[in-house]
């Protein structure tokens, strides 16, 4: 089965092919994109970002780390037609266990109801839910997907500031873009 040149998810079907790779959805697409352009952010800036992120307080809740990105899955169907999607989000361990959950009950009430997808993916994405609630990133050092998101993150600001460079957000005397 195909698998996402970005997020390494499962493609079931279709999928966004762009230079040559496969991506699940547009959101990835745009952030390989992002990814490449992440060359130039410097490696310092990076480590110290991804680090304060890795080990500072949830942006969801506000709870103590360690924050990661975190998976969670859900379908819904209506007779013909599923809609499946997987949600990331940098949280805690404590809010995505609560994603998780919501998820599997999401795809258990919403999920079955449709031939033949709703029957074959419903399992499929409470299995997925159940697998990240149990092997979850590790908690002892950031994930490659934080640092992708802290790269992404990193790209995005550095592209707006080469777009806009009287607008940008460079403030000259801050210490972190004077190291740049
Ligand atoms: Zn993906
Ligand atoms: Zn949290």
């Amino acid at each position: 089965m195909a698998v996402c040149a970005y997020c390494s998810n499962t493609i079931l079907f279709g999928g966004i092919s762009a230079e040559g790779k496969l991506f699940c959805s547009e959101r990835c697409r745009e952030s390989a994109r992002l990814l490449s352009l992440s060359e130039k952010v410097p490696y310092r800036l990076l480590i110290k970002k991804l680090d304060e992120l890795h080990k500072g307080s949830c942006p969801k809740c506000g709870g103590a780390g360690p924050v990661d990105v975190h998976r969670s899955y859900r379908i819904c169907s209506a007779i013909v037609v599923s809609r499946w999607t997987n949600i990331p989000e940098v949280c805690c361990r404590k809010c995505a266990t609560k994603s998780q959950i919501l998820g599997i009950l999401y795809s258990l009430c919403l999920g079955w109801w449709s031939i033949p997808w709703g029957l074959i993916l419903t399992p499929v994405q409470v299995f997925q839910n159940l697998r990240a609630l149990f092997r979850g990133p590790p908690p002892g050092r950031p994930s490659v997907e934080l640092e992708h998101v802290v790269r992404v993150g990193l790209a995005a600001r550095i592209g707006q500031e080469a777009a806009n460079p009287k607008t940008g957000t460079h403030r000259s005397g801050s210490p972190e873009t004077a190291k740049i």
